[in-house]
């Protein structure tokens, strides 16, 4: 199922060609997006995407997205879904067509979620670790590598989710050449330890994740202990629980790293869905 919307809410058919030839999105990947999780008619942490959707568009220097229009487009491609259950939006922003008068492209489209997310959310995912291949003291030093932009320039992320199925593992956790824990190629890195949730700095170059966010001010509130800051390599395999987490995903356990099994958390990923959960 595909619903798409163009950003002044207008509904259209999502089979009508949308994007010229010369779209810098597509030539270059010069754009933004975010992909907005909706369950039962409700956008998940939606002021959150819009303003990450914001932040990684200042950081291209495209003209700054105008966020009503795009809260509206998103609650246009929901009411016009037809079906109960779960849904992610994508919205698309890119710098347009490379000869066309200075207009961006900007759409939303509905889609639904295989039912894969899911079944590896219940039965937990195998993961391992490769390089990203930057240290993360760059980040500051070189903004046009836009490192923690959601840009659309994702070719080197879905490559890393092929080798992965290329060895045999469903995830993959990116390190940084200083051997420091980064982000999947589409979801954050959490790890528990005790009563502690810790995560990787958007500092580090990773993107400053929705559902992480979420989690942990549930967590907080429920009296768990939040940290966000570097996490060693090694620290992972030794973490009560090992957990990616996205929009889609949710909160996804790792069950085996690198061919090592993991200590079971099985109730630990039950207990911080159930503190995500309780969000919404
Ligand atoms: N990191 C990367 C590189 C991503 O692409 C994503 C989401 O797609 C995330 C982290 C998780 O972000 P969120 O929880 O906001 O979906």
């Amino acid at each position: 199922m595909r619903v798409l919307a163009l950003l002044d809410g207008t509904i259209a058919d999502p089979d009508t060609p949308l994007v010229r030839a010369d779209d810098l999105g597509l030539s270059r990947g010069d754009g933004v997006f975010e992909s907005v999780l909706v369950v039962d008619g409700q956008p998940r942490e939606l002021a959150a995407h819009l303003e990450r959707l914001a932040r990684s568009a200042a950081m291209l220097e495209l003209p700054r997205p105008d966020l009503a229009a795009w809260e509206r487009v998103t609650r246009a491609v929901i009411d016009a879904w037809p079906e109960p259950g779960e849904l992610v939006i994508k919205l698309v922003y890119t710098r347009g067509p490379e000869f066309g008068d200075g207009g961006t492209t900007a759409y939303a489209l509905g889609l639904s979620i295989p039912g894969a997310a899911a079944r590896k959310r219940a039965a937990g995912v195998t993961a391992a670790v490769l390089e990203r291949g930057y240290d993360p003291a760059v980040v500051d030093r070189a903004p046009w590598l836009l490192l923690g932009a959601k840009t659309l320039s994702y070719a080197v992320n879905m490559a890393a989710m092929r080798h992965a199925k290329t060895i045999g593992v469903d995830e993959v956790i990116f390190t940084g050449t200083d051997g420091t824990v980064l982000e999947g190629p589409t979801a954050n890195v959490v790890l528990a330890t005790g009563r502690s949730l810790r995560t990787p700095p958007p500092s580090s170059g990773v993107l400053a994740g929705t559902t992480q966010g979420a989690l942990f001010r549930a967590a907080e509130s429920a009296g768990w202990n939040t940290k966000v800051e570097p996490v060693d390599r090694s620290e992972l395999a030794r973490a009560d629980g090992l957990f990616v987490v996205s929009s889609v995903r949710r909160i996804t356990r790792v069950r085996v790293l690198d061919g090592v099994d993991l200590p079971d958390s099985t109730d630990l990923a039950a207990e911080l869905t159930g503190l995500y959960e309780s969000e919404y």
